[in-house]
């Protein structure tokens, strides 16, 4: 995409480049030093990662210049707006750990827009034109041949003002009628070929009712509100580059209308690139269609690139806001390794998690040297990076539960799992060795048998000896019984939104598998969703809120080491 604008010649190293524009415009005195940038979410979908950087990037410059950001909803299309997301776009920047200043609607604005959209009638600077939707675009030209002019370009005053009205009338026809702004048929950027102002749409607005029937297009209203609300730095994203002039030419009529060319204030739209990460789609018509299509389980869903579906994964809103830091911001798009999201989450996971037991695939374990009817209470740390997090105790049995692949029969040499006649350490409990294993029928094992050392209990001096391998376990007397449910790409392919198929073709057949058959100690079961946890040796987990008493359910946030890098270097 072209880049029309040059970065402050001054090379600053270590700030983005909008820090080096904000700066200079500090310094050159603009806006009499004032700061103030907006958040702009049209309420039509759930905020998703993407959405989470320019969060970053708004709330960012105004803290770090001590500025204010706004809540700003661009609420101009009342077919596709609605409450529901207004609610959750608010809730998803404060789990962000943002708090704007004010919150405003573009539907703040509908009057005085219109008055701004009268003056330009009046000043002969918009017209209402009368031809169908084909008809204009058929007009347009190409970015190297000029477009051409509407037959209604040139109507008086007095009959636009009129039809303006109707325009906002109940009877009017949806598509009868636009208000366009009469600049240049000519221009090379399209945008300036006598774009729409105002549209005819009669679905009730979700907070102006059925009080409108004409509404005001993006560009139209987007730098207006900016103007009104007195934002100086109007941030969006590349695709916005070719709107600057014309976002710049309105800014220019308000002004001339405020008869107000002199003031030392005037918004201007800076762009910065996009987010997208592999193996997943962002543009919210996609996001709606895989919700509506029940191709994932509502917007919430543990595999969405949204952030209420981050949160109920697990992911820690630090952990998002790191990876956004990391990946910076560019005037350049590329796509984003969803592996470095993931090895950010684990690396801001490892400092909060509290570590439990867990066995996902269970096999029963029987120490058959421990009193039948004894039960221990041994200690385990809940986090070996942060000792302030305490401890809590876990219980020990005869019977325990171990993962299926931790025993083997017959081991290779560097198995230093459990096999027979070697020795393994329990996790906080003791050296045991394994004597043997029991099979049903079809040859399938179905308990294994050990003897523990009774003078190795952890933290003792008989467990000082060197012993290779260390396995997790729950008592199988003390716990209770979890689904888990674990979570692989949604997309086949890297980048689905470049591809030439369908991206419903492309979806991951496999990115939802269910595990019903585990076992957690039961201080784990306790804990709610919200509480980062690791399952010792398997990866980090979230209690899902679909989780009952009765019916424990646990989502895999993301595995302990990245699975994939694994696959792909064998
Ligand atoms: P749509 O797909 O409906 O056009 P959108 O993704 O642009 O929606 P908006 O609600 O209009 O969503 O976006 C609010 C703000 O978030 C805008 O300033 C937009 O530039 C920014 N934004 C949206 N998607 C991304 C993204 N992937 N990366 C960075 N910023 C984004
Ligand atoms: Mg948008």
């Amino acid at each position: 995409m072209a880049v029309t604008e040059e970065l402050p010649k001054e090379e600053k190293r270590g700030i983005s480049f909008v820090e080096q524009l904000v700066e200079k415009d500090l310094e050159e005195g603009k806006n009499n030093g004032r700061i103030q940038t907006r958040f702009p979410p049209e309420p039509n979908g759930y905020l998703h990662i993407g959405h989470a950087k320019a969060i970053c990037m708004d709330f960012g410059i105004a803290e770090k210049y001590k500025g204010t950001c706004n809540l700003r909803f661009d609420d101009t299309n009342p077919s596709k707006e609605n409450t529901e997301y207004v609610e959750n776009i608010l809730n998803d920047i404060e789990w962000l750990g943002f708090k704007w200043q004010n919150i405003y609607y573009a539907s703040d604005y509908f009057e005085k827009l219109w008055e701004f959209a009268v003056w330009m009638i009046q000043k002969g600077h918009a017209y209402v034109d009368e031809q169908t939707a084909q008809e204009i675009a058929d007009q347009k030209g190409t970015p190297t041949t000029p477009g051409t002019a509407s037959p209604y370009r040139d109507r008086p005053v007095e009959e636009n003002l009129r039809l303006f009205e109707q325009m906002n009338t109940p009877e009017a026809v949806e598509g009868s009628m636009v208000l366009r702004a009469k600049l240049d048929m000519g221009n090379p950027n399209m945008h300036f070929r006598d774009p729409i102002m105002y549209r005819i749409i009669h679905i009730p607005h979700h907070r102006t009712g059925t009080k409108w029937h004409a509404y005001p297009m993006y560009d139209f209203a987007h730098g207006q509100s900016d103007f009104f609300e007195g934002v100086t730095h109007s941030i969006c994203t590349l695709e916005f580059v070719p709107h600057r002039p014309l976002y710049d030419k309105f800014v220019d009529f308000l002004l001339e209308k405020e008869n107000d060319s002199n003031a030392n204030y005037r918004p201007r739209q800076v762009e910065f690139n996009r987010l997208n990460l592999t193996y997943t789609v962002m543009s919210k018509r996609k996001l709606h269609a895989l919700v509506d299509m029940h191709l994932v389980n509502g917007w919430d869903d543990p595999r969405m690139p949204t952030l209420c579906g981050m949160r109920r994964r697990g992911y820690s809103p630090q952990s998002i806001r790191n990876f956004i830091d990391s990946i910076g911001y560019t005037k350049f798009d590329a796509l984003n390794d969803i592996a470095l999201l993931e090895s950010c989450v684990r690396e801001d996971l490892n400092k909060r998690a509290c570590r439990v037991s867990a066995v996902l695939d269970p096999v029963k374990l029987v120490i058959t040297n421990y009193p039948k009817d004894l039960k221990e209470e041994l200690v385990a740390v809940n986090n070996p990076e942060n000792e302030q997090d305490g401890t809590h105790t876990i219980t020990f049995s005869k019977n325990l539960w171990i993962e299926r692949d931790d025993f083997m029969e017959e081991a290779p040499k560097k198995f230093f799992r459990m096999t027979p006649g070697k020795e393994v350490r329990l996790k906080n409990a003791y050296i045991v060795t394994c004597t043997g294993c029991t099979k049903d029928e079809n040859g399938n094992i179905i308990e294994i048998q050990a003897e523990y050392d009774p003078t190795s209990k952890s933290g003792e001096s008989g467990a000082n000896r060197k012993v290779k391998g260390t396995l997790h376990w729950v008592s199988a007397d003390d716990c209770q019984k979890a689904e888990v449910r674990e979570y692989d790409r949604l997309f086949t392919v890297e980048d689905p939104s470049a591809d030439e198929r369908d991206f419903l073709d492309l979806l991951n057949k496999d990115s939802y598998i269910v595990r019903n058959n585990c076992y957690i100690e039961n201080w784990a079961a306790e804990k709610q969703p919200g509480e980062y946890l690791q399952f010792q040796r398997i990866g980090y987990f979230m209690k899902d809120p679909d989780s009952v008493a009765e019916h424990l359910v646990f989502n895999k946030t993301v595995g302990l080491k990245d699975a994939w890098a694994k696959l792909n270097t064998k």
